[in-house]
């Protein structure tokens, strides 16, 4: 498994919402991401094994570079923030993270800048918080918690540093 690291960087100014991320870097056509193999193609970045099967032919020639969410992973640069709490959540734990590592895995499947940056788990508060590099992904976990489980979720967006909250309990 991938060690998930985090640490806090400084944030961008409010109002400037595009994602540093993305935009910082121009990436070669067919550069592949070292740590999680997606590969950046027409622009955009996705998983294709039959793609890195045939880059890998010429493995002389593959560009390796690390993928904005990989970066963000690097950095510990937060988009998302999900928090979880209460006495069922502890009850129903390993069902509850495998919600939330299959909601990662299909997302991730989609789009492979959406990844959790860590999970933390803090047994004697019985809570769980997680951090993502995409806001979309932080909501959609919180959406598939209470589709699934019911409780309660609040959801809340900062302008400022540009991440989204999701709580939530039962
Ligand atoms: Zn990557």
């Amino acid at each position: 498994m991938i060690k998930r690291e985090f640490s806090r960087v400084k944030r961008q100014q409010a109002d400037d919402l595009t994602d540093p991320y993305k935009t910082a870097l121009e990436y070669k056509e067919l550069s592949v991401c070292r740590r999680c193999r997606s590969i950046y193609h027409d622009k955009r970045w996705s998983i294709d094994e039959k793609l890195y099967k045939s880059l890998l032919k010429d493995a002389g020639k593959v560009n390796y570079t690390l993928c904005p969410a990989c970066q963000k992973i690097q950095t510990g640069y937060v988009e998302g923030v999900v928090e979880l709490e209460g006495d069922f959540l502890f009850k129903h734990k390993e069902d509850i993270l495998n919600l939330i590592n299959n909601t990662e895995k299909r997302a991730n499947y989609i789009d492979p800048l959406e990844k959790i940056i860590k999970i933390d788990i803090d047994d004697q508060n019985e809570k769980i918080i997680l951090t993502t590099t995409s806001e979309n992904l932080a909501q959609r976990i919180g959406k598939n918690l209470e589709k699934a489980y019911k409780g309660s979720v609040e959801y809340s967006f900062s302008k400022e540093d540009r991440m989204a909250r999701v709580y939530w309990v039962r």
